[in-house]
């Protein structure tokens, strides 16, 4: 697919809930905006085709059919997947995950290991908690390097021959780090585990390749790829997912139906119980295919650029620190940092009133925030529309915090005070 040339500013105004807005939006890691073009997809569902799937006698009901069986191949084709079949539609990231740990958890045994990072999600590590404690399984972490990655050199030591499941984050929604996905394939072939990727952090900045990757699983959340909220993905390989039991039991997911039994249909309805999220998964479809006509290397370029300034800048601020890498390799723009004596709450409170929107708490990480030794910490994560101005707003915002200094200062291209 040919893709457009990539100029942040123009992006954005494809976003009608920023442009002219004034709002500084850095709380893209939480949610992201939706383009003119999603919001356009949604109204023209709700106007033309608004119907119940799959049973329909009626065009209504065929056009919704159409509309939602087309998103599922546009999810498809955005991550590479084998086919449309591999795509079971949830409502979001951790819909997802607990639907693994009910479906694949079945089959495990006591003693059976999962191996999770000590950088995990709460969405991925507490359903993991649940089963082991249901189930008699022993979890085991990867712990974390001083610049908050995810440390591989414990890979060989941890992943023993009892791990069934290697569940991780592809990207910390903490640290921004981005896991080195090859590394952990390789050795959980060797044991025979599965390998499930937390894609939440991920799949937002551009179209994945499933079979490049060559993991077993993959989730992600239709709110921080530019569509709707209550949508979400759970990704597996065919033969995987043919093999799971259903999760959510009741209608659309059966095949036959006696009063004392039922069988099931294969994937990917088998885990689609009750009427689908069919307005979400029609503008996932729609985002995922606008995300797939952009110029992702010069979004990419751009990202680096920010997340330097914005590094930098917070290098330069009295007390801040930074809980991730420093260096812009392999991670994302989303940095999260600490302010010496000053809570995060205060933090994002003041910065609100800049018009820089963050996000300031656990970041449901609380493991991952207490092994950097504090309780909670403020987040600005970027998104492709966002700007050196947005970036600006927050290092002016935070060093009159800090400085007690009022007005804005100018900058230099590295994002600290001249
Ligand atoms: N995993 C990661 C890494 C996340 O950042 C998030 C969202 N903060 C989730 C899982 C959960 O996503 P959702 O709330 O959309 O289910």
């Amino acid at each position: 697919m040919s893709c457009r040339s990539f100029d942040p500013a123009a992006l954005k105004r494809e976003f009608p809930g920023l442009a002219d807005s004034g709002l500084h939006y850095l709380d893209n890691a939480a949610t992201a905006q939706m383009p003119e073009t999603v919001l356009q997809a949604l109204y023209r569902f709700e106007i033309e085709a608004r119907a119940n799937v799959h049973e329909g006698a009626h065009r209504r009901a065929r056009a919704a059919t159409v509309a939602l069986t087309e998103a599922r191949s546009q999810v498809a084709r955005f991550l590479n997947a084998h086919g449309p079949d591999e795509v079971v539609f949830t409502y979001g990231t951790t819909s997802s995950l607990n639907l693994l740990a009910r479906t694949f958890g079945a089959s495990l045994d006591p003693g059976d290991e999962i191996l999770l990072s000590v950088l995990e999600h709460h969405s991925n590590l507490v359903p993991w908690q649940r089963l082991a404690s249901a189930r008699g399984l022993v979890l085991r972490f990867l712990p974390m390097t001083p610049d908050g990655r995810i440390d591989m050199g414990r890979l060989t030591s941890e992943l023993t021959p009892r791990c069934r499941l290697v569940a991780m984050t592809h990207c910390s929604n903490v640290t921004g780090a981005i896991t080195d996905v090859a590394p952990l394939v390789a050795a959980a072939r060797v044991v025979g585990a599965k390998v499930l990727l937390d894609g939440a952090q991920r799949a937002p900045h551009g179209p994945l390749d499933m079979r490049a990757l060559g993991v077993d699983f993959y989730a992600f959340s239709g709110h921080k790829t530019y569509g709707p909220t209550g949508i979400g993905v759970l990704w597996g390989r065919r033969e995987l997912l043919e093999a799971l039991p259903p999760f959510l039991t009741g209608g659309q997911m059966i095949e036959e139906v006696t009063l004392t039994s039922a069988t099931f249909r294969p994937p990917p309805r088998r885990f689609e119980a009750g009427t689908p999220p069919i307005a979400g998964a029609i503008g996932l479809g729609t985002a995922l295919g606008w995300m797939q006509s952009l110029d992702w290397r010069a979004i990419r370029k751009h990202e680096v650029h920010l997340t330097r300034r914005l590094l930098d800048g917070l290098a330069s601020i009295k007390g801040a620190r930074v809980l991730g890498p420093m260096d812009t390799e392999d991670r994302r723009g989303v940095v999260t940092f600490c302010v010496d004596a000053i809570a995060p709450t205060d933090v994002c409170r003041h910065l609100d009133g800049h018009g820089v929107a963050l996000r300031g708490g656990h970041h449901c990480a609380q493991p991952l925030v207490r092994a950097f030794g504090v309780e909670g910490a403020a987040r600005a994560s970027l998104g492709p529309y966002s700007l050196d101005g947005d970036v600006d707003a927050l290092l002016n915002g935070l060093e009159e915090l800090v400085q007690g200094r009022r007005g804005p200062k100018a900058r230099d291209g590295k994002g600290v005070p001249r």
